[in-house]
């Protein structure tokens, strides 16, 4: 562009000669209407023309969006710094001075040409990274992935743009350091996070872990973050990268993917597959020969109906209902007689109106009776839904491991069968899969019948065994022993019967019986005439527990007008075990009241020692189990002689119980035992027997 025609020519020759098709315009207008036209790939500019000049012109061009990235070389006479300033203000490439040398212009344009061809491909380049920049960040948006970079020991991170969305932090510029992406994190998880940081430092160990981020504003997330170490030559960790993964989405999607196979979804219990889960779980941890558990299966009796007449929102509540019933009332204290932590029995449904418990704690396979008949009594309540009262009955099966099955699958069919069996003839409402322990249970629940009503049928009776004083060779005490002399079953040990009134509750009023029964027959003899006789009263240790025997014991030795120092309660181990400060009290407000103690089946227990010395007790029974072994094996002789050396040491009286035989009574007389017990002197007597055999001596 030029309004001088010969330079035109000239420009023309030398441009053609580069082999460039040339377009000539004369001012600036025109050139400007040419170009928007057609855009060439340079231009040459004239800076001093008539109309608008060169200046304007190429300001013009760069306004253009055609002309915004073509090459222009602008020629000028003048080579003043305002006049170059000027040219690369209004976005000249380049200029060259007039009057034109044609061979430098051929030189300037092939360099301009190359210079602004590798310009725009800089510029393309720029372009696409620019894009692709975008792109990551765009795809890290929507996966949830923040990138770090960080040189171990620098304060500063570089963080991407999810990143800060991720940690909740403002981007600002030296927001991201070191501690503030930690102290986004959850403080339980920190210095899991601080340490796996330390090790990649450290060790150049690659790392991938869970932990939760709590953004200064919005809710807790959970990411998974991993991470990368680049070695420098020297085999430093030169740079850490990580990524962060927000899959908090993801793993409350797992959770609820879990809780679908593993939960029923009406009444939120346990499925069948978690109950298989967790019974093989059971099997593998029990170790020990003893262990064993009992499974029950609960069917809910004609359910069916219930759901097709009243539909399913009211027989869905209703199992709902029933969940209800049995995850909060039944509990292994319902089925375990000794005091131990209470906790709920495992339950689940099954199907329809199937569910099973897990009674993991069963000492022995009869205890699961009392729960299953637990079971059926809560059920019994009707429920009330939606103004309906509803009344349900139900049958349980039950089956015990490893007896009846060693695997989940077994025992699970067992608990069937036994089921099916309990809905053919129910006369309990519950079935064991062996017949055995159906027998056992329906002898035990019969016995229990029976036995609430024992003491006021007067079937219960005492017998006394005389203890000789070995220093005087008198009968100076007796051991009431109770006897179960019942119209329905017969003659029924106590060993059989206590037991049972201890897991039944029953010992209470069994053994306030026994203690009224005893007292007033020590009475009696007095007023016969008969000389003064210890008497020895087993207290079981839930008499002991239940905190009203110091209260009876005093009510009963007013009633009797006793001697309190001719009453021996006898305690076993177990009932001094624990920490229950009311046990101690209640001994020592027995001791006060004057009455003797005596700790009854000694070494049979667990820390004898601690016990003797701890307690106020005035005597020591000595096991039936040491007393058969004297003479048979050298240790029983042993243990014998170190309790009467600790006996005497603590000034306690020794009883021999179970004495039978000369060498037995022999060996302990000449030991310094004080009292003897047991067959060889007399066996357990009824009132008159026990009496004849005093007058005789
Ligand atoms: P225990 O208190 O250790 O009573 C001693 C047991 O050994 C009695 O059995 C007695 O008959 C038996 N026995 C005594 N001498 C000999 C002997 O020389 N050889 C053999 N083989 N046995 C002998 P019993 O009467 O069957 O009582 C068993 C357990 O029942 C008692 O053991 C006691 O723990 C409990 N018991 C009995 N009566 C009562 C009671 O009224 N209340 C409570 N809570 N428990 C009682
Ligand atoms: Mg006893
Ligand atoms: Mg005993």
């Amino acid at each position: 562009m030029d309004d001088d025609p010969v330079i035109r020519v000239l420009a023309r020759q030398a441009l053609a000669a580069l082999d460039f098709s040339v377009e000539e315009a004369e001012d600036g207008e025109s050139a400007l209407e040419a170009l928007a036209q057609s855009p060439p790939d340079l231009v040459l500019l004239d800076v001093e023309m008539p109309g608008i000049d060169g200046f304007e012109t190429c300001a013009r061009l760069r306004a253009l969006d055609v002309g915004r990235e073509i090459p222009v070389l602008m020629a000028t006479g003048r080579t003043d710094s305002e006049t170059i300033d000027r040219a690369f203000q209004v976005g000249a490439t380049d200029f060259i001075k007039k009057p034109l040398d044609w061979q430098l212009l051929q030189h300037r344009v092939r360099f301009v040409m190359r210079a602004s061809h590798a310009f725009g491909e800089l510029r393309q380049t720029l372009a696409d990274l620019r894009n692709s920049q975008q792109r990551l960040a765009s795809a890290q948006r929507l996966a949830g992935i923040g990138h770090w970079e960080w040189t171990p020991g620098e304060r500063q991170m570089l963080w991407s743009e999810e990143l800060y969305r991720i940690l909740g932090v403002e981007p600002r510029a030296g927001a991201s350091t070191l501690d503030a992406f930690l102290s986004a994190v959850h403080a339980d998880d920190r210095e899991r996070l601080e340490k796996a940081l330390r090790r990649a430092a450290a060790e150049s160990t690659p790392w991938s872990l869970d932990h939760r981020i709590v953004p200064a504003s919005g809710s807790q997330r959970v990411v998974h973050h991993r991470a990368e170490v680049n070695r420098g030559a020297s085999g430093a960790a030169e740079l850490i990268s990580g990524t962060v993964q927000d899959v908090t989405e993801r793993r409350r999607s797992e959770e609820r993917i879990r809780y679908l196979a593993y939960y029923d979804t009406v009444t939120a219990l346990p499925n069948r597959r978690m109950l298989s889960e967790y019974l093989t779980r059971v099997i593998e941890q029990g170790s020990q020969d003893d262990h064993r558990f009992a499974l029950l299966y609960l069917n809910l009796d004609r359910f069916k109906r219930i759901n097709d007449t009243l539909g399913h929102a009211i027989g869905d509540e209703l199992l709902r209902r029933v969940a209800t019933r049995l995850t909060t009332r039944v509990r292994t204290t319902d089925y375990v007689g000794h005091v131990r932590t209470e906790h709920a029995a495992t339950i689940s449904r099954l199907a329809g109106a199937e569910f099973a418990l897990v009674l993991s704690e069963i000492a022995s396979p009869e205890d699961a009776a009392p729960v299953a008949r637990r079971v059926l009594e809560i059920l019994d309540e009707p429920f009330e839904i939606e103004g309906h009262e509803l009344a349900l009955t139900a049958k349980v099966g039950i089956a015990v491991y490893p007896g009846d099955g060693s695997d989940p699958n077994t025992l699970m069919r067992s608990a069937n069968a036994a089921m099916d069996h309990a809905k053919r003839d129910s006369r309990e409402g519950y079935r064991f899969f062996s017949e055995s322990m159906n027998e056992r249970a329906l002898r035990c629940l019969e016995l229990e019948n029976h036995l609430r009503s024992a003491a006021e049928r007067d079937e219960l009776v005492l017998h006394y065994q005389p203890q000789l004083d070995v220093s005087s060779g008198a009968i100076t005490g007796v051991e009431a022993l109770a006897r179960w002399d019942s119209e329905h079953f017969g003659f029924v040990s106590p060993g059989e019967f206590i037991p049972l009134a201890e897991e039944t509750g029953l010992i209470g009023p069994i053994g306030d019986w026994v203690l009224r029964a005893a007292c007033s027959q020590a009475r009696q003899w007095l007023d016969a005439g008969l000389p003064p006789l210890r008497i020895g009263i087993n207290v079981s240790s839930h008499q002991v527990r239940k905190g009203t025997l110091l209260e009876t014991v005093a009510r009963l030795l007013e009633e009797s007008n006793l001697e309190p120092g001719l009453v021996e309660l006898e305690i076993t181990e177990s009932a001094l075990l624990g920490d229950e400060p009311e046990v101690g009290q209640t001994l020592e407000g027995l001791k006060t009241l004057g009455v003797r103690l005596a700790l009854d089946d000694f070494g049979t227990g667990y820390s004898s020692l601690s016990h003797v010395a701890r307690f106020p007790i005035d005597c020591l029974k000595i096991d039936r189990s040491f007393v058969s072994r004297i003479h048979v094996d050298e240790q029983a002789n042993a243990v014998i002689l170190a309790m009467l050396a600790m006996a005497r040491r603590l000034r306690i009286q020794v009883v021999a119980e179970g004495v039978e035989t000369e060498e037995q009574e022999a060996f302990l007389r000449s030991e310094g035992c004080d009292l003897l017990q047991g067959f060889r002197i007399a066996r357990p007597l009824k009132v008159e027997a026990l009496e004849d055999l005093l007058r005789r001596r």
